[in-house]
């Protein structure tokens, strides 16, 4: 599929991007949960169209929105996910051994959101070094003894950090490469503040993952990036890094972790790396045959949930949403979801509870309004989250309630 003229531009290397993944129209801002008290008439939309570079093979979605209007009143805190911090500490017990770290090394992280990973660092009197633009996560933070620099990350910013704290042994950056429109400046960041044997590791979901599970929904605004291993070597190659080991996780869906190191650095290549790489050309990552026919799939999807809700209402059986996520904002918008077909959504997290969702405008409540609603399905739109919340909301079955996922098809669990 290829679009008119005026194509824009690769925000990796530059070339004109002629390809559509798929085009979800306009849509809010996913994370911009509205407050009751000052809901304007209408939420502001954006186009959400992603594209893949037929150079680089990065998938990506127009730049419309500048990162203060996400960033600095960014209401998600990790530590609000159980299982999200026990994978934080399997994470520094792992790295700690591997890199041999002590008290005279210095951990960064860049979106080191509430501190929920290197406290685990600095429960080892490791010196740690927390980055992060938002405002009240950063608060969180310091409040459990994490040192943290409200501050947009790049190559100026770690000029500034290491003149001020010196060179990191370790940079971790989690579920944040994706989230930069200046991917270059972002990375040649990590090669500015990396010691000359430092390592960085970088987690986010695997474009694989998207592709072959239909995964769109992790497809909004504050997603610049979706992000195969084959882009990002591309990428770090041209900003001074050079991967040499890659973890497959089961993390958001399925994630990659990527060691990396300077460019010239001697470390050998570890059979991740090679694995990973192998795996992605067998799907044929660098071609567009990776890409075509994925709006199809998408289609199916609406209309799956669609038929859901219709039957639903058809039936008087009332449905309830599991977890105030962005993605499922993506998912509700994208299929014209709203409070006539999802009562209310419920959500751990306090900044998002008594707001509405955007767009859906779908109220969000405190889990406990459950047993009041007592809804007979309950549709999980965190569906990386949906064995945790299952469990935790194992109580709906005591009036017949039975939960739901949508992707990557309708499915009512038993
Ligand atoms: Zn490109």
């Amino acid at each position: 599929m290829t679009d008119a003229p005026s194509s824009p531009l690769c925000r990796s290397c530059g070339a004109p991007l002629t390809r559509t993944l798929v085009d979800l129209g306009k849509t809010p801002l996913a994370n911009s949960y509205i407050r009751k008290s000052d809901a304007p008439e209408r939420d502001a939309q954006y186009p959400l169209h992603a594209r893949v570079c037929d150079t680089c093979f990065l998938v990506q979605v127009d730049d419309v929105v500048p990162p203060e209007a996400i960033f600095r009143d960014y209401a998600y805190f990790s530590s609000f996910s159980d299982s999200w911090v026990a994978h934080a500490k399997r994470y520094a017990d792992l790295a700690t051994g591997r890199l041999g770290l002590t008290t005279d090394s210095l951990v960064a992280e860049v979106a080191s959101n509430d501190g929920y990973l290197l406290q685990h660092f600095a429960g080892r009197k490791i010196p740690v070094l927390g980055i992060d633009p938002a405002l009240e996560a950063a608060e969180a933070a310091r409040a459990r003894g994490v040192r943290t620099e409200t501050e947009f990350f790049g190559r100026d910013t770690a000029t500034k950090l290491r003149d001020q704290y010196g060179p990191a042994d370790l940079i971790a950056a989690n579920n944040v490469l994706a989230h930069v429109p200046d991917i270059n400046d972002f990375v040649s960041g990590f090669a500015r503040l990396l010691s000359e044997d430092g390592v960085a590791t970088f987690e986010f979901p695997h474009l694989l993952n998207l592709l072959q599970q239909v995964q769109f929904d992790t497809i909004y605004h504050e997603h610049f990036s979706y992000l195969s291993l084959y882009a990002v070597e591309e990428c770090f190659r041209r900003n001074g890094l050079r991967v040499f080991d890659v973890e497959e996780l089961p993390t958001h869906g399925g994630s990659l972790r990527v060691w990396a190191c300077l460019e010239n650095n001697q470390r050998t290549d570890e059979p991740g790396l090679t694995a990973v790489r192998n795996k992605e050309q067998a799907f044929g990552i660098a071609t567009g045959d990776a890409y075509d026919g994925f709006t199809s799939k998408v289609e199916a999807i609406r209309s799956g949930l669609h038929d859901f809700l219709q039957q639903a209402k058809a039936e008087h059986k009332t449905v309830a949403a599991y977890g105030a996520a962005a993605k499922g904002n993506t998912l509700l918008n994208y299929c014209s979801v709203n409070s006539d077909d999802i009562a209310l959504a419920v959500d751990l997290n306090p900044a998002k509870q008594d707001t509405l969702l955007p767009g859906s405008r779908i109220p969000v409540r405190d889990p406990e309004a459950l047993r009041e609603l007592r809804p007979d399905y309950l549709l999980i739109l965190p569906w990386n989250l949906r064995d945790e919340i299952s469990t935790q909301t194992d109580y709906i079955k005591e009036w017949g309630g039975q939960h739901v996922v949508a992707i990557p098809n309708l499915t009512v669990l038993t």
